[in-house]
């Protein structure tokens, strides 16, 4: 399904339907033609330039590869017994993330960047082009390096577009003195150091009760734009902390999750062009509440849809055909809405628009022909919809 790319350059054609996202309504057969690894020309197949390499995927569905914005690979060691407990009703206080913390700092480099070359493969397998990779399963500025820097290893050997987010503040480790402390060290320590060897893009902060301050955060995100890293952040999961209003202020390129989003933030984002990243799944899985994707649409807001794989919260690689199940079955988009938020969304939420889930002219040629005929398939199957092949630039 996921083979090397046909002989450059090739057209691409089928009869059935095609996003870009937005459908294409032109005469059928559509074709499309790639050379030098973007997308060159986009129309009907009897207007299609004369190419000698032609794949031809008959009646699928194709859309743009799908872009994962959000996902946690770098760790070892299974919680899902905790996400049981927290199911009966043990309430979810965070702490287990040290407890990856400290399976990830015990695993050697070889079985860390085993487990992260996996993930990737299984995100490419189900359709996804382009993923964002955080660290923050370390903690002290040896160990996020690392993860970082295996997180790039395992990116060379799966052609999937990796970028690399660094997230050193994710949780306090257990022996810091105080979060005040720590994100101290973040700033001033770990920032510097992963800015000079280049090993990630992005800062994020988990901002939230019980994690980090809207002031330690306004410190870390200050500290990596001065360093030259693009801002993200994770807000107003667990609590409404006004995380929306600081990503704003402070220029992010994405706040995440939003579980507890209220008018006044909707209304902030929707005024900004800091992307609303929607994680249906942990938001599932935890039961804390909706993100309010419908208010944030039709707001103006731009809205991405990401899966938030990771070790405590939600557990699937490959899972972003759920995902934009998810988010039409019960966060209130549509299909196509959806399935926007998944490429184009996710694009923009790396920074990457136009160049990524996208199939206009000049975008990488990443492009995925569904076994399904319809993008309703994503929520009528709630993801069990699998690419029958995936063209993936890297
Ligand atoms: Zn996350």
């Amino acid at each position: 399904m996921v083979g090397p790319m046909p002989r450059d350059p090739f057209l691409l054609t089928g009869r059935g339907r095609l996003l870009r996202p937005e459908p294409y309504d032109g005469p059928l057969p559509w074709a499309i033609l790639v050379r030098g690894g973007r997308i060159a020309w986009l129309g009907p197949w009897s207007e299609a330039p004369d190419v000698e390499s032609v794949t031809d995927v008959a009646e699928a569905l194709v859309t743009p590869g799908l872009v994962n914005a959000h996902t946690h690979p770098a760790f070892l060691g299974d919680r899902s017994d905790e996400a049981a407990a927290r199911l009966a009703g043990t309430p979810y206080d965070g702490g287990g993330i040290l407890r990856t913390v400290a399976a990830t700092r015990a695993a050697s480099d070889e079985e860390l960047r085993a487990v992260i070359e996996e993930r990737l493969r299984a995100e490419l397998a189900a359709g996804t082009t382009t993923v964002e990779c955080k660290s923050g399963y370390g903690l002290s500025t040896a160990e996020e390096l690392r993860a970082l820097r295996l997180i790039g290893e395992a990116a060379e050997a799966v052609p999937i577009r990796v970028v690399r987010t660094f997230l050193g503040a994710h949780a306090v480790p257990s022996e810091a003195v105080s979060m005040d402390d720590y994100a101290a060290v973040v700033a001033d320590e770990m920032l510097p150091a992963v800015a000079a060897a280049g090993a990630a893009e992005f800062c994020d902060v988990f901002c939230d009760r019980g994690f980090f301050s809207l002031d330690a955060t306004e410190r870390i995100l200050t500290a990596a734009a001065a360093r030259g890293l693009g801002s993200r952040m994770h807000a107003d999961q667990l609590t409404r902390s006004g995380g929306a209003e600081l990503a704003v202020r402070l220029d992010a390129l994405s706040a995440d999750h939003l579980e507890q989003l209220d008018a006044a933030g909707v209304a902030a984002l929707a005024g900004s062009s800091t992307v609303a990243t929607l994680l249906p799944g942990p938001a599932v899985v935890m039961r804390g509440g909706l993100p309010p994707a419908r208010a944030l649409l039709d707001a103006g807001a731009t809205v991405a849809l990401a899966s938030d794989a990771n070790a405590g919260t939600f557990g699937g690689w490959g899972a972003m055909p759920l995902v934009i199940g998810l988010g039409a079955a019960v966060l209130g988009m549509s299909v196509q809405e959806a399935v926007a938020a998944a490429t184009t969304g996710g694009a923009s939420a790396l920074g990457l628009a136009g160049r990524k889930g996208t199939l206009e002219i000049g975008a990488d040629a990443d492009i995925v022909a569904w076994d399904a005929e319809h993008e309703g398939a994503f929520a009528l199957r709630l993801g069990a919809v699998s690419p029958i092949q995936v063209f993936a630039l890297g």
